[in-house]
Parts: structure tokens; C-alpha cells; sequence
């Protein structure tokens, strides 16, 4: 029980990632609110992490508007009157090449990604800092980090997304406040599915080192760790996720090629 009476938020928990978290987190002892876009499989996730025992909420809220972080924030403290976790999870992903990235896709997806963290970020933040103690623990991406066929708007919010944990460590450190990223390679979930295609999934079960996609629960049990107390030391650090994909360079033999 090593999130025994803390509060938790996790942000697009009716499916995927953040629904593992927030399993992961009802199982370690914490209050959960999910916050998803997608309102009724929010209750339905929430309804089901309920009848295993756990106090959740739900509520359906669109993370992209303005208000949307302060809503969610909001919520919780009428729920459950404070907030220690908020782990900023929801996300989507749009593919196309950057000179035919349409802007108002483009905007769409820097608005969910990276503006709607900063927003729950902010909003939890200051309650946080009243309470001089809390962890926010944001979900970031591989794309993050490395250049990738596509994902001009999806990786450019991911490595935005990394320098604001960097910079809300550093500002809100002495608060007692730790800020931390996880960075998962591919994962098999709904979004992974979108975003790739069966070349795609072909050439990254040849080109991460272990082989095969992560797994929801293998990016829960490191948003356990970020939450927990057994990470207090840690801060601003971004956490790979990846079975060595962001340690790899060229892989050899290739595939179909006169060496392998
Ligand atoms: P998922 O299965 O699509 O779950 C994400 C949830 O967030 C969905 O319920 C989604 O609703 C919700 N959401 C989307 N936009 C929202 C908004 N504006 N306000 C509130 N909720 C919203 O995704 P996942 O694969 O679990 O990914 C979770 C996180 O991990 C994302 O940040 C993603 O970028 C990151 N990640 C995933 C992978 C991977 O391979 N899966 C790899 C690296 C990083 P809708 O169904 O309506 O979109």
C-alpha cells in the first residue's frame, strides 16, 4: 500500500495507460479521480475499479478547453477535499508528414498534449504548494526524443512536455514538490493501434532491443514508483519506458539483408 490516503488524479484513465495507472493506484491504496474526454467509460472504468474495492471518481472533461484543468482540479477537491498526484496522461496522436500538417490539427494536438498538462499541472500545482507537498508525473513519448516519420506535432508537444517537468522541478523543488516524466516506447494500446500501421508495428518489434511492445501495466509500475515515497530524492528526471528503444542506435543484421 505504498499510495495508502493520497489523493490521486490521472488524466485519460477510462482506457489504455491511464487506466492501468489508476488500477495500479487504487491497488497501492490511493482515492483516484479520472478525468477523460470520454465521460460514460470513465464511470464505466471508475464503476469497475469501485467493485474491486477502490474509492474512485469520475467526471467527463475536455482537457483541451482553457477551463478544463481547473474543472478537473476542481472536482477533486469537492470529492475528496485535496490533491497529491496528478499524473498528466491524456493524450493523442495525429500522423502526417510535417509539410502537409494541417494547423488546426497541428493546434489540436499541442492543445491536449502539452497546453492541457500545463494547465492541470498548473491548477494542482497551486494546491500543492498550500499542502507543501504533492507529485506530478507527466506521460510523454519516445517521439519526444527522437525524430520520427510524422510526428512533427505529436513529438514537438512530448519534448515540450519534458522541458516543463524540468522547469516545474526546479521552480517548485523547495515546495515539496516532486515533477517527474515517463517516456514509454511503444505501447499496445488504442493509441499505439492509430498511430501504427502494420509496417510500422513490424519494424518496431525489430528495432526495440527486447523485441516486442511494453505494456500498459509496465508504464504503471513506473508511475507507481514516481508517485510513491521511494522516489522523494527524484526530480525533474525523464523515466524510459522502452525495452532500450532510446539507447539504441543501428541494428544489425537488418532485416531482408544479404548479411543477416
Ligand atoms: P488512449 O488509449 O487513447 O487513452 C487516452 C485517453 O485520453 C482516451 O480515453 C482519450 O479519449 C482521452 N483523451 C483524449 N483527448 C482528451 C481530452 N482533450 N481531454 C480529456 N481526455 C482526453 O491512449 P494511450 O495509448 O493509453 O496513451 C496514453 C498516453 O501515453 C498519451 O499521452 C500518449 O501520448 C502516451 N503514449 C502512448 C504510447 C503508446 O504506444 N500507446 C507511446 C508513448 C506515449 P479519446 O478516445 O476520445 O481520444
Amino acid at each position: 500500500m505504498r499510495l495508502k490516503d493520497r489523493v490521486a488524479i490521472v488524466t485519460g484513465a477510462a482506457r489504455g495507460i491511464g487506466k492501468a495507472i489508476g488500477t495500479a493506484y487504487v491497488k497501492e491504496g490511493a482515492q483516484l479521480v479520472i478525468g477523460d474526454i470520454q465521460g460514460e467509460l470513465a464511470k464505466e472504468t471508475a464503476a469497475e475499479l469501485a467493485k474491486a474495492g477502490g474509492e474512485v471518481r469520475s467526471i467527463g472533461v475536455d482537457l483541451a478547453e482553457p477551463t478544463g484543468g481547473q474543472e478537473l482540479v476542481d472536482f477533486c477537491l469537492r470529492e475528496f477535499g485535496r490533491v497529491d498526484i496528478l499524473v498528466n496522461n491524456a493524450g493523442i496522436g495525429i500522423n502526417k508528414r510535417t509539410l502537409d500538417f494541417p494547423l488546426d490539427e497541428w493546434e489540436k494536438v499541442i492543445r491536449i498534449n502539452l497546453t492541457g498538462a500545463f494547465l492541470c499541472a498548473q491548477a494542482a500545482g497551486r494546491e500543492m504548494v498550500k499542502q507543501s507537498y504533492g507529485k506530478i508525473i507527466n506521460i510523454c513519448s519516445l517521439s519526444g526524443q527522437r525524430g520520427g516519420i510524422g510526428r512533427a506535432a505529436y513529438g514537438a508537444a512530448k519534448a515540450g512536455l519534458e522541458l516543463l517537468t524540468k522547469v516545474m522541478a526546479v521552480e517548485l523543488a523547495e515546495q515539496g514538490i516532486n515533477v517527474n516524466d515517463i517516456v514509454p516506447g511503444p505501447i499496445a494500446t488504442d493509441v499505439g493501434r492509430a498511430m501504427h500501421d502494420p509496417a510500422t508495428v513490424e519494424a518496431y518489434n525489430f528495432l526495440v532491443p527486447q523485441k516486442r511492445y511494453g505494456t500498459p501495466e509496465e508504464i504503471a509500475n513506473a508511475a507507481v514508483f514516481l508517485a510513491s515515497a521511494e522516489s522523494d530524492y527524484i526530480n525533474g528526471h525523464s523515466l524510459n519506458v522502452d525495452g532500450g528503444f532510446g539507447s539504441a542506435g543501428l541494428m544489425y543484421p537488418l532485416p531482408n539483408s544479404k548479411h543477416s
